[in-house]
């Protein structure tokens, strides 16, 4: 896919752009990772630079169990950006105690129920412009 970088929507991954790039990094390897504070031990999502609970600035990146439950979705039929195929399933999956924004790839948008199990499939999207490759956590029904 391309197009216009002034209408790119989607984040700039690498670690030279966003202190969060291990996230994708991980994501970009079939993993779905977040932060856990080293100062409390709580983990966050989305991955978080700084503690909400205490302030910490020190944390660990942890996996996530790759399989979930979806909490609630919704499916886009029309106005789509283009390039992008239809109809999309977007979902919030709670993964570990965590409601995880995401999209459903491969699925029937008919026969998507709530607490259906799915598991992790990360959706790969454009490539940055310096060709390195991007993806967006995805699921799809187990
Ligand atoms: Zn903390």
């Amino acid at each position: 896919m391309s197009y216009f970088r002034a209408i790119d929507p989607f984040p700039l991954e690498s670690p030279d752009w966003n202190k969060l790039g291990e996230f994708y990094a991980r994501l970009g390897q079939g993993r779905l990772s977040t932060t856990r504070c080293a100062g409390c031990g709580r983990t966050a999502w989305p991955p978080r630079a700084f503690c909400p609970e205490c302030c910490s600035d020190r944390f660990d990146w942890v996996d996530l169990p790759s399989e979930g439950t979806v909490h609630a979705f919704t499916v886009q039929e029309t106005g789509l950006p283009a390039g992008f195929d239809g109809p999309r399933i977007f979902a919030i999956v709670k993964v570990h105690g965590h409601r995880v924004f995401s999209i459903i790839v491969e699925g029937d948008p008919g026969r998507i129920t709530l607490g259906q199990r799915v598991s992790l499939k990360p959706l790969r999207i454009a490539d940055d412009p310096k060709g390195n490759p991007r993806w967006l956590p995805a699921f799809t029904p187990v």
